[in-house]
């Protein structure tokens, strides 16, 4: 999955960023908005991030290759698991806010999840340990594609309706721009994906 996981990064921002802060506490650079939203965004897509890392100077051929160590490190389960503590410490230092910290974790065990369902093969740790993943991408990308397509418009759909319920609706031009943006980024990344696995 690739738009997709950014898109859930907007669930937690709705919903952390649109709360009425204590009347008590001074905001400060640590809650602004934007910066939560860039670190939520960062942290549903940690899993890409450490795979770009570690597969720079690679062929994107062999980044993808389950059996090699760019995606064992960065789409397995223990390596997510120590991805998902890290991106939370990391979430915790900047922001000092506990619920944040454990939206960091969610986001990147949902990014492991979807990655399941629509994604490439993964294992527990390395391709001799046990297979985690349906690898939709090999076996029927268009079915992959689908089921993308299906939870970005759920996610898009559940957004639009929650801002427009906190009073800070989306005007029609931003939910146009999403939409475009999810169809482009999908249609661009299954091709990229046709061509590697082809
Ligand atoms: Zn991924």
């Amino acid at each position: 999955m690739f738009i997709g996981h950014y898109l859930t990064a907007l669930v937690p921002y709705s919903i952390e960023t649109r709360k009425k802060p204590p009347s008590k506490v001074e905001p400060t650079w640590r809650t602004s908005p934007i910066l939560i939203l860039v670190l939520l965004l960062v942290a549903a897509q940690l899993p890409d991030l450490v795979l770009a890392i570690l597969g720079l100077n690679q062929d994107p051929a062999d980044v993808y290759d389950p059996a090699q160590a760019a995606m064992t490190y960065s789409h397995d389960l223990l390596p997510v698991t120590m991805i998902a503590l890290g991106g939370s410490a990391i979430m915790w230092i900047i922001t000092q806010d506990r619920r944040l910290a454990l939206w960091a974790i969610a986001l990147v065990i949902i990014h492991f999840v979807a990655d399941f369902v629509s994604g490439f093969e993964h294992y527990v740790h390395g391709p001799e340990t046990a297979s985690l993943g349906l690898d939709l991408y090999t076996h029927s990308l268009a079915t992959a594609v689908g089921i993308e397509l299906a939870y970005c418009a759920g996610l898009l759909a559940w957004y639009v309706r929650r801002e427009q319920t906190q009073g800070t609706p989306l005007t029609r031009q931003t939910v146009l721009i999403l939409i475009v943006l999810v169809v482009l980024t999908t249609a661009l990344s299954a091709s990229a994906i046709a061509d590697l696995v082809a």
